[in-house]
């Protein structure tokens, strides 16, 4: 079903699994490193300069933010992870949160954004077997593609398929929030979410 990412619907923000949104609609959830470009990339999808907190700052990451799309399918934003300078008490909210919503059985479709410039960190291969582990369909974005040469490309997606141990079926798509590339194809992809 085609999904009109242009219309988009700031719902509420979750701090417990109280507050977790479950009436039925197919959720995408976004996850990713912070500063690795989630925010710029969501930005990007729904056409928007500023709808995603570009640049959110650390203490004010551990909750997941909802947005729907189109009254049809909720963009679910979770807090990034793998910043240096959160406390142990930060840290052990994020897992608490992120636990519960992956156990929660309410992921339709997971998005990882990763740096294509960059092997994923440890972080990152984490958050792609917990992605694997709920059974859903797994989208990685390659976000900042604009930072690499040409010749880099093919390289690079074939270090981050292999070490995100990514399925034939996982879609990996190179994409730049600054430029725009990769946007259709994203797009594509994710209206398929929507029964
Ligand atoms: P978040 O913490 O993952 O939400 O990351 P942000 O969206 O706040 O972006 C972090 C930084 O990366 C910002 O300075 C963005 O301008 C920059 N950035 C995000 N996407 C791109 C991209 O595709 N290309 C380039 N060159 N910079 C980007």
């Amino acid at each position: 079903m085609a999904v009109n990412f242009n219309r988009v619907e700031f719902i509420r923000s979750a701090a417990s699994p109280k507050d977790f949104v479950r009436d039925g609609l197919a959720q995408l959830a976004f996850a990713g490193r912070s500063n690795v470009g989630k925010s710029s990339v969501i930005n990007r999808l729904v056409n928007r300069k500023n709808f995603a907190r570009v640049g959110a700052s650390p203490g004010k990451t551990s909750q997941i933010n909802y947005f729907c799309l189109d009254e049809k399918i909720y963009l679910v934003d979770l807090p990034g992870y793998g910043y240096a300078k959160v406390s142990k008490a930060e840290r052990d909210r994020w897992g608490n949160l992120m636990e519960a919503y992956f156990a929660s059985g309410l992921i339709s479709w997971g998005v990882m954004i990763v740096d294509a410039r960059h092997k994923p960190t440890g972080d990152d291969v984490t958050m792609a077997k917990w992605f694997h582990d709920t059974g859903c369909p797994l989208t990685v974005v390659a976000n900042k593609l604009d930072k690499l040469k040409k010749s880099e490309i093919v390289p690079n997606m074939q270090v981050i398929r292999e070490t995100l141990d990514l399925l034939e079926t996982d879609e990996l798509v190179p994409f730049s929030a600054e430029k725009g590339e990769g946007k259709e194809q994203l797009l594509r992809l994710l209206s398929g979410a929507v029964e």
